[in-house]
């Protein structure tokens, strides 16, 4: 009895995800021209020339260093548009957290650190 269940489950399933997968064919089939339309306008110069530049401007970074609590005492050095490595940030709420920072505020911090 439970088997004739699991058969009949193990069948709508398959038959579940049967129709998900045309769906999602479809779904695919429909959109297809508009990804090739989009391939086609990405790939002139001058879409290209738009894209990099929006890259670069989001390649900048900004420095998410709490100054004021990392290195009190060297608060405005920071240069807040241009984090150029990776730092940790501790804190309770999210434990180690790898932080964006400016090349000023990671030594400030570096300095801080040694002279604890
Ligand atoms: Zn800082
Ligand atoms: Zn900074």
């Amino acid at each position: 009895m439970s088997e004739d269940r699991d058969t009949e489950l193990a069948d709508t399933l398959a038959e579940v995800g049967r129709r998900i997968g045309q769906a999602v064919t479809d779904a695919l089939e429909r959109i297809r021209p508009t990804f090739d339309a989009l391939a086609a306008v990405t790939n002139r110069p001058e879409v290209r020339a738009v894209i990099e530049r929006a890259e670069k401007a989001v390649r900048r970074r900004p420095c998410l260093c709490f100054c004021s609590r990392a290195h009190p005492a060297d608060r405005g050095i920071c240069e807040t548009f241009d984090a150029v490595i990776t730092g940790q940030y501790s804190s309770d709420l999210l434990g180690d957290v790898d932080v964006p920072l400016c090349a000023p505020c990671a030594a400030a911090r570096a300095a801080q650190k040694f002279a604890e």
